[in-house]
């Protein structure tokens, strides 16, 4: 099995599987609870938290727990943009669909909202994110890394610029693509709030995490008996919890040998695209190993998807959520329809090995040769 599609999702980590089972079976207690088990919970609950602090060179207790990084982002958007009645939300059209839905809703209620347009490349500059300001933008949101292009943002100038010139105005930024694929420092960014995700970095899916800037508060989404700070009740997810914090300690223990190896392996993809398929074209500027967006024009994702999962070859076609829909950000991006609908997101982890570039090299000359010839 070759699976390239680790920015869909990514297989848990033993350690962390393993870690998630003997809290559910051995140390089952609620944190809440005032016993010794529970105290033994909540202990486990508070090292889980520095574990993913850590992770983001933040303190425990800005970091909150929650079931995905589309909770967080809800949580965020919405917790910021409810702290006032009404005002301008600057975001962008290239970002993931949990930030365009909580904005689209957004809009709905009153607020303004101007969406950002990318270039060619997928880039959006900190100069137009500067220029679209306005005296009553309350709030910003924008990804760090794009999760079809792997486009990288520039979210440290981009924060910079909005808290010069509104700095009442709460920063978000959409991290799940970048968590443990570039280095996070939301306090070096002007960031206020930061959504990252646990099933993007090998823990189970049903956990993310907020990064909530010190002395932030925010009215939440859950209401009832006051866990996460009283700001996301409900008993906390523990084996996921502790889950998640094990996979953080583990990809930060070989986060600078990951990063290079994966480096490797997009180089071995271009180099073998270039060889092999001269033809195919790369869409975005790809700043990031980890995403490449490449297109066959003429061969349908779809089909190039059926035929390279016939040889166990898995890639997808854009984001795993668009489920076959065409791509809100090539589309922005202007590029022509034929490479659109030929596009194939491959997304590599750590863990993938250069057999597995060498076999989609193959699984898209296979496919390429079966439907150019049609
Ligand atoms: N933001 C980006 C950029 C993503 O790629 C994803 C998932 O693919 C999300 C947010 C949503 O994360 P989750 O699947 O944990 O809800």
């Amino acid at each position: 099995m070759h699976y390239l599609d680790n920015s869909a999702t990514t297989p848990v980590l033993r350690e962390a599987a393993e870690r998630a089972f003997s809290v559910m079976t051995a140390d089952f207690g609620n944190p809440s609870s005032q016993h010794k088990m529970g105290i033994a919970a909540a202990h486990i609950l508070e090292e889980s938290r520095k574990a993913v602090a850590n992770a983001l060179h933040a303190a425990p207790g800005e970091i909150l727990f929650t079931s995905c990084g589309t909770e967080s982002t809800n949580m965020a958007l919405f917790g910021a943009a409810r702290r006032k009645r009404k005002g301008h939300i600057l975001t962008t059209a290239i970002e993931h669909a949990a930030t365009l839905s909580c904005c689209k809703r957004l809009g709905q209620e009153g607020f303004d909202i101007t969406y950002l347009q990318p270039d060619e490349a997928g880039h959006i500059s900190a100069g137009r994110f500067a220029a679209a300001l306005r005296d009553d933008t309350i709030l910003a949101s924008i990804m760090l890394i794009n999760n079809e292009t792997g486009a990288r943002l520039p979210v440290d100038e981009c924060g910079r610029a909005l808290k010069r010139r509104c700095p009442e105005a709460l920063f978000h930024i959409d991290a799940v693509q970048g968590f443990f694929r570039v280095p996070l420092t939301p306090s070096k960014w002007s960031c206020d709030l930061m959504s990252i995700s646990g099933h993007k970095i090998g823990a189970p899916k049903g956990i993310g995490a907020l990064y909530l800037k010190k002395g932030l508060h925010l009215s939440p989404l859950l209401h009832g008996g006051g866990q996460e700070n009283g700001l996301r009740s409900g008993t906390e997810a523990l084996p996921n919890i502790a889950a998640f914090g094990t996979a953080c300690e583990i990809r930060a223990s070989s986060f600078a040998r990951d990063v290079q190896h994966v480096e490797t392996l997009k180089q071995a993809l271009l180099a073998g695209l270039q060889a092999r398929l001269p033809w195919a074209l790369i869409n975005g500027a790809g700043d990031v190993p980890h995403v490449i967006s490449l297109s066959l024009p003429g061969c349908k994702s779809e089909v190039v998807l059926r035929i390279l999962e016939g040889d166990e070859i898995y890639v997808s076609a854009g984001s795993a959520c668009s489920k076959g829909k065409e791509s809100h950000v090539l589309r922005a991006m202007k590029l022509d329809k034929a490479r659109i609908d030929s596009a194939i997101r491959v997304s590599f982890s750590p863990f993938n090995a250069i057999e597995d570039v060498e076999a989609l090299l193959t699984g898209l000359e296979k496919a390429a040769a079966m439907l150019k010839r049609r």
